[in-house]
């Protein structure tokens, strides 16, 4: 048995690995895919220190800086079921979808989210370039460009916001016939002159000239007319999705989904923890996926230690 298991191989489970790895214990590492969203990733100009890199050099030094330490890695393996230890103590199992199933002492969760797509044309194709998901990561991309905002809840009327201070110009645009962010927020936003908002409306497409995003086209719900909008950037904010369906019965989630840890990373369960993306801790981005890995592995190893010797 490991003594931590970590599920899910994203910077949150990387930092969870290497820093249980450092303490000399049995580290076991499970992940759908290695290196997680930033896998995905075009470039990052905030992971504090380095200026810019690229998603998927930045996923060879993760796998790079994990081979260095004693982690099994077992990559592409995909969990279906975690089984808490029925007594304190006692061991965890983890169910791969390979049939194969884990023990350990301490788990580890760390399986990330996915952005809510929109499903149209263009949005796969000009997808980081000028498709985004995230205004903490790429609105300065966007200085001086038109944008336009995909979502009218607390996280697209945040970004809308957000984003009109540093582009020219931000269309939001919203599917229902009123925008469900809190009231603050929308006052917020009314008082900015650079936004224009659009309700009723449903985005029909990303346009763009084979290389980059020139505009989207969008259906207005109620004269059922097509409409463009000439711009450079598409923002889409209608939900990030934790991974989190496999775990509904075996620790407390959110009503998003998310996994409830406390300030030690542990969740609902003794002797299992959670980090990054996958968790109630707000703000999803690299850094902090990495700070909640290293704390949760920490927390894992203060746990064990206070195990009774077997
Ligand atoms: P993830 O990166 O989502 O990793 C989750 C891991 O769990 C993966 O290995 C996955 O395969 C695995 N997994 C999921 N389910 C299971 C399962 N059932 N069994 C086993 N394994 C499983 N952040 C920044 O700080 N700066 C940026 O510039 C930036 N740009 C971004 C651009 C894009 C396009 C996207 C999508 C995100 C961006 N982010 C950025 C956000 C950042 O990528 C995430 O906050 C970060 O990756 C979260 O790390 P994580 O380890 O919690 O989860």
């Amino acid at each position: 048995a490991f003594d931590v298991l970590v599920v899910g191989g994203g910077p949150a489970g990387a930092a969870a690995a290497i820093y249980a790895a450092r303490k000399g214990i049995r580290v076991g590492l499970a992940a759908e895919r290695f290196g997680g969203q930033v896998l995905d990733t075009m470039g990052i100009e905030n992971f504090i220190s380095v200026q810019h890199t690229e998603g998927p050099k930045l996923v060879a030094q993760l796998e790079q800086h994990v081979k260095d330490y004693d982690v099994d890695i077992m990559n592409l393996q995909r969990a279906e079921k975690l089984i808490p230890a029925k007594t304190e103590g006692g061991l965890h199992e983890v169910k791969l979808a390979s049939g194969a199933s884990l023990k350990a002492r301490t788990v580890i969760l760390s399986t990330g989210a996915r952005w809510r797509q929109l499903g149209v044309p263009g949005e796969d194709e000009y997808r980081n370039k000028g498709v985004a998901y995230c205004p903490h990561c790429d609105g300065p991309l966007y200085k001086g460009k038109r944008v336009a905002v995909i979502g009218g809840g607390n996280s697209g009327v945040e970004a809308a916001i957000d984003l009109a201070g540093l582009v020219a110009h931000v269309t939001l645009i919203e599917f229902d016939s009123e925008l469900r962010a809190d009231a603050v927020l929308q006052r917020k936003l009314a008082s900015l002159p650079n936004v224009k908002i659009i309700t009723s409306a449903l985005t029909t497409e990303v346009l763009g000239d084979g290389e980059k995003v020139m505009g989207l086209s969008y259906k207005d719900r109620n004269k059922d007319e097509l409409h463009q909008i000439e711009l450079e950037g598409v923002f889409v904010q209608i939900g990030l999705v934790p991974n989190t369906e496999w775990l509904k019965d075996s620790v407390t989630l959110s009503r998003h989904g998310e996994i409830e840890v406390d300030h030690r990373g542990e969740t609902s369960q003794a002797g299992i923890f959670a980090a990054g993306d996958c968790t109630t801790v707000p703000y999803k981005q690299i850094v902090i996926a990495m700070g909640e890995g290293s704390k949760a592995a920490l927390s894992a190893f203060d746990y064990m230690i206070r195990l009774p010797a077997d």
